[in-house]
């Protein structure tokens, strides 16, 4: 029997995973919200009399997707839309993809994401993962809705009351792990409390601003906070975004910052270099990541998810990686949750269910 919710929940997903804007995805998101709320009863009966429109939060193509998985059929418009963003990758690709254990920068509708936590947890358990890092933004950017010190604090408590509740839901394991996608200062400094850098499972340290620096003055930012020993991730390094993608497509070109100061400041102090796997981002280009290998750095293949379909970039990551000489050893997100938390020295705060 199919579930109208679930297909019109494959329908966002496959629209998130294509970058539609977030617009665009909502009514099939909010459809399956008011769909949950019903029997199957009354769905039929709403169907069959065409009174399926009067539900607030179900139009037309919402109302047609519903009628058809009712009757059994894959609705036409998940059809359409299933093959959208699916890219051909090797082998090798494949083969870290599998390998991977959880994606460690995501974010939520508490900053700039499109979706609940809990949509964002249900579809990374959907993809096989064992935990994913929720690094929603810090205070000082106001355009993404960064999380205040009192925001995040209370993020962190409904973190731990949802992975109660996936604990007791009878589905396979996923713990959603607390974080943030810290905002690197122009003197290098993190922009959260200390306190919370320290009570969160994982920090990502990014360049949001200020991205045409001099080079000097980058790379001594970048390394200050490289040095931090709350950072963990060192987020899309360049900010780069690619021609053609994304908001109006206009790109932006790579920030100037001396690579090899910067990669060595990784391997020396442990923190990992992000392959960000945003089809507008993919960052860093090949030749840093050549570069970052050949310094000794740990990667983490991450999609910087801003909605559920967006989890499933990742392969995109993957595929980079596997060009540039990544192995899975040096993959952190490869790791089980333990040993992820053993390496962000957050293992003493780690509870929960464990695979
Ligand atoms: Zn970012
Ligand atoms: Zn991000």
């Amino acid at each position: 029997m199919r579930e109208p919710a679930e297909d019109l929940r494959s329908i966002a997903f496959c629209l998130e995973r294509a970058l539609e804007p977030a617009y665009r995805v909502k009514a099939f998101r909010t459809a399956a919200g008011v769909i949950d709320s019903l029997r199957r009863r009354e769905l039929e009966a709403r169907s069959a009399a065409g009174t399926l429109t009067d539900l607030p939060g179900i139009g037309k193509v919402t109302a047609l997707v519903v009628t058809e998985s009712l009757a059994g059929d894959e609705p036409v418009y998940l059809r359409r839309v299933r093959t959208l963003g699916d890219t051909a990758v090797s082998a090798g690709a494949a083969a870290l993809r599998g390998a991977l254990k959880g994606d460690c920068h995501t974010h939520s509708d508490w900053s700039d994401g499109g979706s609940p936590i809990a949509e964002m947890a249900l579809a990374a358990r959907a993809l096989g993962h064992d935990y994913l890092v929720l690094t929603d933004h810090s205070p000082r950017l106001k355009v993404a809705n960064g999380l205040s010190p009192a925001r995040l604090r209370q993020q962190l408590d409904v973190v731990t009351e949802l992975n109660e509740q996936l604990a007791g839901d009878g589905g396979r394991p996923l713990r959603v792990l607390t974080g943030i996608e810290c905002d690197i200062n122009l003197d290098g400094s993190l922009d959260q409390e200390p306190e919370l850098l320290a009570r969160v499972d994982l920090v990502v340290a990014s360049v949001h601003s200020a991205l045409r620096m001099p080079s000097e003055q980058m790379t001594a930012r970048m390394v200050a906070a490289i040095s931090n020993p709350h950072t963990d991730v060192l987020g899309h390094c360049t900010g780069r975004q690619v021609l053609g993608h994304g908001r109006g497509g206009k790109g932006r070109p790579e920030s100037d910052f001396d690579a090899e100061v910067v990669f060595a400041a990784c391997a020396r102090f442990g923190v990992a270099v992000e392959v960000n796997s945003r089809p507008e981002r993919l960052d860093p280009p090949k030749r840093l990541l050549r570069l970052a290998v050949e310094a000794g750095c740990d990667v983490a293949i991450n999609t910087d998810a801003h909605a559920p379909g967006q989890l499933d970039w990742q392969v995109l990551g993957c595929e980079r990686a596997y060009l540039c000489g990544v192995t899975v050893d040096r993959v952190v997100n490869a790791r089980g949750v333990q040993e992820l938390l053993s390496w962000t020295g957050r293992a003493g705060a780690a509870e929960g269910p464990e695979r």
